[in-house]
């Protein structure tokens, strides 16, 4: 019975202060959040500045109209970066997306490449189907970090998604891109003509869900793209 109730205190304890870091899982001192200090430091910054051309700038080159596009953090199958992610989008972590706007959106504010530049910040929409199971889209409270320290304002419902199809990993990047092309749409063109837009996502991988999204934002008049992203796979 009393190993019980500690059990259960032990748990409550855990879900008020969370104790372990979600980079390596170490027991996190008074102070620390989210991340313990090694992790904070070992953490793989891009270092892109939305000016020097960059990784994420040439999986965009050829394929549709990006202003500027950039990264906060080098992504990887092990490590500091994956763990964080997997928390945020598996794991009912919604803190860390906050915790990474807040902190890309203080450097890109002091780097000032993309201060004053931005209109919008518009998250990648989950459909809603899959915002019903997750509760959360996991983009939006990074996309929310990045608005405060830009001084826009974020647009959710802007862009939707508005069909779920699985990815087709067996076929070309080619492939998919006639696939999914219908996927997102617009709801209100007309507030974004014109516009410089920073649309936000979790992992840049191929690319390939941006490039649609980009798709459709370029059916406004006038608008011109930039890209931001948690991580980019180099
Ligand atoms: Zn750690």
């Amino acid at each position: 019975m009393l190993t019980k109730l500690s059990n259960i205190l032990n748990d409550i304890n855990t879900v008020l202060l969370p104790l372990a870091c979600f980079g390596c899982n170490a027991r996190l001192t008074r102070g620390e959040q989210l991340l313990c200090t090694v992790c904070r430091h070992e953490i793989p910054l891009t270092e892109y500045d939305f000016k020097e051309e960059n990784s994420v700038d040439r999986i965009f080159y050829g394929r549709i109209k990006v202003q500027k596009a950039a990264s906060f953090l080098f992504y990887s199958d092990v490590g500091i970066v994956k763990n964080l992610i997997h928390h945020l989008k598996y794991k009912k972590q919604e803190q860390i997306g906050a915790f990474l706007g807040t902190w890309y959106g203080s450097l890109l504010a002091e780097n000032n490449h993309l201060k004053n530049r931005i209109d919008h910040v518009v998250p990648v929409p989950l459909h809603p189907r899959k915002l019903r199971k997750r509760g959360y889209n996991q983009v939006s409270a990074f996309a929310k970090g990045l608005a405060q320290h830009l001084e826009c304002n974020c647009l959710e419902n802007v862009l939707i998604k508005t069909a779920n199809t699985r990815t087709q990993t067996k076929k070309n990047r080619l492939g998919r891109w006639f696939e999914d092309r219908s996927l997102y749409e617009l709801t209100d063109p007309e507030i974004l003509e014109g516009k410089n837009i920073l649309l936000v996502d979790d992992v840049i991988t191929t690319g390939a869900t941006m490039e649609i999204c980009a798709q459709a934002l370029s059916k406004s008049k006038g608008i011109t793209i930039y890209i931001a992203s948690m991580a980019v796979v180099p």
